[in-house]
């Protein structure tokens, strides 16, 4: 049976591993959309190899770029914002939604009012729209594959099991490359230093938000939509190993793990397969080869990100909009040489701080205004020299 499927965010690292797991499974695929922001000769080359029905870039800037590398080729080529909505909104079996940051939003909510099946990768989205998109979940029967491999663990734990029988969720953070740094030697962290990863090779943005734990944070924020057992049963164990990619341990004290390879072509395969498996090319699990796997306790100290987040699931309304929007700006700044690692948390904190009376958003014109006047504040820091 052959399915169709999109791919938002189709030049990024998940995409490489969506289409690489697509391209060994050809025949069982057919590609309707694939999109980019500005990669546009990427993306046609893309589109020309998957023979998708169209190519979007959203920076309409890049349209003439991608319309000529398309030329003679059939495939359609769009431009800009709406363009990208408008390809979420075609029918599809499968919505792979694999774009950065709060950009990737309003495509992944107008795949959720078609009432389509996503993966979800994106996690900001989630962050962000929190309430306001599993509202849209559940009134247009959409259904939301986590795609995040800690999410997509706990979903597989909680398989055949009731949420009431949940007594802890435990998200397993890597730590990131600076895990065992100094709070000197942090302030002094280099971009180079902050993505090179140990464990996992992912786009620039979230490599940084591992580092700061930013994303352990993120992903506490996406869980509490996620698997609606309250904040008191979301816990978090830095794993350095990143072997055990997250567990639930249920109130008669068994606890269910799912193990894998680092490697985020398993949580796609288990999204795209779902509620079947599929192929991957990745070696077996090697627990003797990996000796040991160790377990630590967040230091909150040294990365403040997990305290924000939670701070943020507390407060509500607009605070995990405004945490996120704050954090993008800052990780941008930071890659860009503008401030240093540890003022990218201080950031979000100030950030939080001066927009404390932002109103709680309920649609997802109210969420994208909060995340621009966040946006606007942090910015403001950054040009004040507030923080550095
Ligand atoms: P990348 O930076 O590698 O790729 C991002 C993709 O989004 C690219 O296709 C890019 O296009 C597109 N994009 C960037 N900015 C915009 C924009 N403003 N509007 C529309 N499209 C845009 O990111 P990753 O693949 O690493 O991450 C994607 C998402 O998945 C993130 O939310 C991340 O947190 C999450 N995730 C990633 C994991 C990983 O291993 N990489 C693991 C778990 C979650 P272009 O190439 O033109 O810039
Ligand atoms: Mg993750």
């Amino acid at each position: 049976m052959t399915r169709s499927l999109t791919l938002l965010g189709a030049t990024g690292s998940i995409g490489a591993s969506t289409l690489d797991l697509v391209r060994r499974d050809r025949e069982h695929w057919r590609i309707e959309a694939l999109t980019a922001h500005s990669s546009a000769a990427e993306l046609a080359a893309l589109a020309r190899e998957f023979g998708a029905k169209i190519a979007v870039v959203s920076d309409e800037a890049c349209l003439p770029a991608l319309r000529d590398a398309l030329a003679g080729s059939g495939i359609e080529a769009a431009g800009g914002r709406k363009a990208l909505c408008e390809a979420a909104l075609r029918p599809v079996d499968m919505t792979v939604a694999a774009i950065v940051g709060c950009a990737g939003l309003a495509p992944v909510m107008a795949a959720i009012e078609r009432g389509g099946t996503i993966a979800l990768a994106n996690k900001e989205a989630l962050v962000s729209a929190g309430e306001v998109m599993m509202q849209a979940v559940a009134k247009h029967g959409a259904t939301l594959l986590p795609t995040d491999s800690e999410h997509n663990a706990i979903f597989q734990c909680l398989s055949g099991n009731r949420l009431s029988d949940v007594a802890k969720i435990t998200l397993t953070a890597s730590g990131g490359p600076l895990r065992t740094w100094s709070t000197e030697r942090l302030a002094a962290a280099t971009p180079a230093e902050a993505v090179a990863h140990p464990n996992w090779s992912m786009g620039a943005k979230i490599s940084v938000d591992s580092a700061t734990m930013m994303n352990k944070g993120l992903e506490y924020i996406e869980a509490f939509h996620l698997f609606p057992v309250g904040l008191d049963r979301l816990g978090i164990v830095v794993h350095p190993q990143s072997v055990i990619h997250s567990m639930v341990e249920f109130r008669d004290r068994s606890t269910l793990a799912q193990l894998g390879p680092s490697d985020m072509r398993v949580p796609i395969a288990s999204c795209l397969a779902w509620p079947h498996r599929m192929e991957t090319p990745l070696a077996p699990l090697d627990l003797a080869a990996i000796g040991e796997l160790t377990f630590f306790p967040p230091d909150e100290t040294r990365f403040p990100a997990t305290r924000l987040a939670r701070e943020a699931i507390l407060a509500g309304g607009s605070a995990p909009a405004i945490l996120n929007a704050a954090n993008e700006v800052a990780v941008a700044a930071f890659l860009a040489g503008q401030i240093g690692f540890t003022r990218i948390a201080a950031m979000v904190e100030e950030t939080l701080q001066r927009s404390n009376d932002a109103p709680r958003p309920a649609t997802l014109d109210e969420v994208l205004a909060v995340d621009q006047s966040a946006r606007r504040q942090a910015l403001t820091l950054l040009e004040t020299n507030a923080l550095v």
